[in-house]
Formats: C-alpha cells, structure tokens, sequence
C-alpha cells in the first residue's frame, strides 16, 4: 500500500526538467512524438564581459531530444532569451549548460537514457535514436561524445579487467538497400557499468560493408 504524499500533478517535475534548469510552458501532443515547450529557469542577466546588466533582446528557440516516456519520443523546445548588456553592448544567451552540453541535440537526461539503454538494457543504436525521436547519427554520435567524455581520461578504466571478449551484430540496413550495419562490442568481466562506457568507445563502430566482412576495433 502507497504511503506516499500526492502532490499536484506537475510536467515540469514529472518529465524530470527541474534539474535541468528548465520549466515546461506547453505541450503539443501528436500520436508519434510530444513536444514540450520550455523556459530555462536560471536568470541570465549580467554582462560577461563588463558585469553590466542586460536588457531582454530577443529569444531563440533550440531543440533537444529528450528522455521518453512510454513509447512516445519526447522533444524539448526550449526558448532562450538573447539579452543586450546596456554598457558595452555584447549579447549574450542565456546559460543552459544545466540542461545540454553545447550544440548537443539531446539533452543531459536523454543522454543518460541513452547510454543507459545500451549499456544496462542492451539496446541498439537504431532503438535509442528512435526513442529519443533522432537520426541514428545524432544518436550515435553524442553517445560515442559522452562516452568519450566520461571515460577516454579514466586511467583505471581497465582496473579488475579479467577477460576482454566481443559481441558483433550484423543487420540489413533496410533504407540503404541491400548492406549490412556492422556493430561490434568489446567488453570485459568483473566491472561494472562505468567500464562498460569505455566499451562503447572503442567497440562500437559503424560501417557499411559485405555480409562477410565483419568490423573489428582494435584495443
Ligand atoms: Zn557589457
């Protein structure tokens, strides 16, 4: 039996955008995708430059994939507002670093979902980018980022490494006419799902090539 304090019901929190610093301001729902509209939350105000306040300018709108809920790939279209500094006249936009890397096109939570689902549900590529709503490309490649970003630098990546083994998938690529996607994993035992990121960098890799031809990233 629940215990629990209900509150009232909430999008912002519910689709987890609080901690990334934004707030929800609509919703457009269609049968195959929802997008959200947001704000970001933090005030952006001062001048970098000379420390001087700004005035609102204008706003532009960025897109980001976000965390799915159930099947339906939900979209982010966050509203940044461009502000003039009255001293020096820079312009700036407002700082959503809390919500995505720069120039990503997922956000920090679709991103998490993402290497969560393959590392921890084994998921393909193709599932992830059609979760989250993107090409495979963007999948893939802010996957491989993140990836790279958390674990290319980690020294003891390979700390209680036992055994290094391979998992290869072959599919056809059925939009590209008759070739086949290749993508191979490496991965070793006795560690826990950090390492598994370093696995992806190394061992997930894409190419069109032959039936017979198979990818093999070297360690
Ligand atoms: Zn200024």
């Amino acid at each position: 039996m629940f215990n629990a304090t209900f509150q009232c019901p909430d999008l912002t929190t519910f689709c987890r955008l609080d901690g990334l610093g934004l707030e929800v301001t609509g919703q457009y729902l269609r049968p195959d995708r929802a997008v959200l509209a947001c704000r970001v939350t933090d005030p952006d105000q001062w001048c970098r430059k000379c420390g001087c306040q700004g005035v609102p300018r204008d706003t532009v709108t960025r897109q980001l994939g976000h965390e799915p809920f159930g099947w339906r790939p939900t979209t982010l279209l966050v509203s940044i507002r461009r502000d003039r500094c009255t001293g020096c006249g820079h312009v700036w936009r407002q700082d959503m670093s809390k919500a995505a890397e720069p120039r990503a096109k997922l956000s920090r939570r679709g991103l998490r979902w993402a290497l969560e689902g393959i590392v921890c549900q084994h998921l393909t590529v193709a599932r992830i980018a059609e979760g989250l709503g993107v090409t495979w490309n963007t999948a893939n490649k802010a996957v491989l980022a993140e990836a790279r970003r958390v674990l290319i630098e980690e020294p003891n990546r390979f700390d209680g490494v036992r055994v290094i083994g391979v998992d290869e998938h072959v599919w056809r690529h059925t939009r590209r006419g008759d070739k086949y996607v290749c993508e191979s994993r490496i991965g070793w035992s006795g560690t826990g799902w950090r390492e598994w990121f370093w696995l992806l960098i190394r061992g997930v890799t894409r190419s069109t090539c032959g039936p017979s031809i198979s990818t093999m990233p070297s360690l």
